[in-house]
């Protein structure tokens, strides 16, 4: 037998503007990439999780000449998180890019990241709102829809 299914993002856009009640989350992970190290893509990156516990986390991409030894921004805050506040649960996180040529588009996690994203949605067993900024920013309601699919161990 055979089965097909469809998987959805729903996903706001705010042009010029921002979901409310985010601002200061969006300030601090803009505010969070000028402090990225990132001789090597001059792609700055800084992240902003915002905890049940009203703590902001920061977190900025830190690259490496051995490059796989880098963190992207989003894991960065992520853990930096978890490590200060383990009991916390994540409510937000926040991305933004300051890259010289950075496109109007919001920037968006690479998959490793999102992996991180999906396991820390489960292991709170709620779902976080994952805001990508740009000229143009997203707002997803559920992290864990940006990685269908995550890897689990059985
Ligand atoms: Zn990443």
């Amino acid at each position: 037998m055979m089965e097909k299914r469809e998987l959805k993002i729903d996903y706001t856009l705010y042009r010029e503007e921002l979901p409310r009640g985010y601002e200061s989350l969006a300030a601090a992970a803009r505010d969070a990439a000028l402090r990225a190290y990132c001789p090597y893509s001059r792609f700055a990156v800084g992240a902003a999780v915002l905890l049940d516990n009203g703590e902001i986390i920061t977190g900025c991409n830190q690259e490496n000449a051995a490059y796989p030894s880098g963190l992207c921004a989003e894991r960065v805050a992520l853990f930096a998180a978890a490590s200060a506040y383990p009991a916390a649960r994540v409510l937000a996180l926040a991305i933004a890019s300051r890259a010289e040529n950075a496109p109007d588009e919001p920037v968006t996690p690479c998959g490793a990241c999102r992996q991180v994203m999906a396991e820390t949605a489960q292991r709170f067993g709620s779902d976080f709102d994952v805001l990508l900024l740009g000229a143009t920013s997203a707002l997803l309601t559920r992290a864990s829809a940006l990685l269908p699919f995550a890897f689990r161990l059985p």
